[in-house]
């Protein structure tokens, strides 16, 4: 095959040695993550060390002159083939998948068996390439199919799904365009190809490389998020965040006309609770109740704390007689399993049934609720309508 002019500017080991070079950069990068970024973040390590491999692999590839021809193309190959199963371990690990390595790890021993056969004792370029551009090929689809399988799918992973289904693809090509070549062909050979293959293949890595580092920042900003959203403690929302949560239901119940409900919940005689049992006691208790309530609340109710015993639930679409009967049921799920003896709660219900109702209006109404909860002996379900306020 001839090779369009103006290639001769290029040297393939230069373009070898360059996208190595990207590798081995993108994996400092990654190393950097890895030390900086939460531990809970998985397969960070294993995509830096995917990178380092795939760099040492192309500095061997484009030594090809000065070192021996089992270094060049065996080690060569396979410290990249290595690199790009590292990779996809890397990949299941972000994504907290089993991983089982002795399939991968026996295919590749005997691919590169095969490998090095073919390149000592019956030198084949063709069946070198078709052993190689299988491997990459069908583990570059297996680990393009990991990640489009995940929801939800997003930018970042959408890219590095489709770097590795492109790279599947340039495998496949590279196969069919390298099976007309002469079996002692020279991997340099100046050919438009090889130098589409190489290019192609140092792109796929960078892009990978930076579709990763994407996909982690994406997983920090969600765990920041979550620890923003929720309390450490009970992991209930937090005040802010449940108002936030108000205001929009509130907004959408103007739209559909239907009610939503608040309920404010206060936990009965909690400072004695902390004085007989201790703080600690005190605090598991507040964990114990957030699970409880949530036992009883719908997926579609938020739970938040309010501040120290009091939590807060929204109900959308909620009339009161349904927000009593949820109360109800809290109060009495208190009864079962509780760390400490008398164990109870207060409940203040409001429901908004003006279209001028506010947050602020509703969460003052269920307080008032709550206060005649408390005046009324504890452990009991108040509501207030709006006209009483
Ligand atoms: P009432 O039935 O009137 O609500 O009585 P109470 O003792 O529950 O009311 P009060 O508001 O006087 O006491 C609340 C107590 O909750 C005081 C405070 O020390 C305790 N508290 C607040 N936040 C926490 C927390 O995070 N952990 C623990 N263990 N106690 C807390
Ligand atoms: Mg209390
Ligand atoms: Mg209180």
């Amino acid at each position: 095959m001839t090779h369009p002019e103006g290639m001769d500017f290029f040297d393939l080991r230069t373009v070898i040695a360059l996208s190595g070079v990207m590798g081995g950069l993108m994996s400092l990068v990654l190393f950097a993550l890895r030390r900086n970024y939460p531990a809970s973040i998985g397969g960070l390590r294993e995509w830096a060390s995917a990178m380092a491999l795939v760099f040492v692999a192309g500095l061997l590839a484009a030594l090809r002159d000065a070192v021996p021809t089992l270094v060049a193309i065996n080690l060569s190959t396979a410290l990249f083939w290595g690199g790009i199963y590292v990779a996809y371990v890397g990949t299941r690990k972000f994504f907290e998948r089993p991983v089982r390595h002795a399939p991968w790890l026996l295919l590749m021993a005997a691919l590169l068996a095969a490998q090095v056969w073919y390149t000592l004792l019956t030198p084949d370029y063709r069946v070198r390439m078709a052993l190689t551009t299988g491997f990459t090929g069908c583990i570059s689809g297996v680990h393009a199919w990991l990640i489009l399988r995940q929801r939800p799918l997003g930018l970042a992973r959408a890219m590095a799904s489709a770097v590795l289904s492109s790279l599947a693809v340039q495998q496949a090509i590279r196969l069919v365009s390298a099976l007309d070549s002469d079996p002692l062909t020279d991997f340099y050979a100046r050919d438009a190809w090889q130098m589409l293959y190489l290019t192609g293949l140092s792109l796929s890595v960078l892009l990978f490389a930076i579709s990763v580092v994407l996909m982690a920042s994406d997983r920090l900003r969600e765990i920041l998020e979550d620890l923003i959203r929720h309390d450490s403690l009970t992991r209930a929302l937090t005040r802010r965040h449940f108002i936030a949560a108000c205001e929009s239901e509130l907004e959408r119940s103007r739209r559909n006309g239907r009610q939503m409900a608040l309920l404010v919940m206060d936990l009965d005689h909690f400072k004695a609770i902390n004085d007989t049992h201790g703080h600690q006691t005190g605090d598991a208790v507040l964990v114990w109740f957030v699970n409880r309530a949530r036992s009883v609340l719908r997926r579609a109710d938020q739970l938040g704390r309010y501040g120290g015993e009091e939590f807060v639930a929204l109900l959308p679409e909620t009339s009161s007689a349904e927000a009593r009967v949820v109360a109800e049921r809290i109060r009495a799920v208190m009864r079962v399993d509780a760390p400490v003896p008398n164990c109870t709660v207060s409940i203040g219900i409001a429901v908004n049934d003006k279209p001028q109702d506010t947050v602020e209006q509703l969460l003052a109404q269920a307080d008032k609720a709550l206060y005649r909860a408390k005046g009324g002996g504890r452990d009991r379900v108040e509501f207030m309508p709006d006209d009483a306020s």
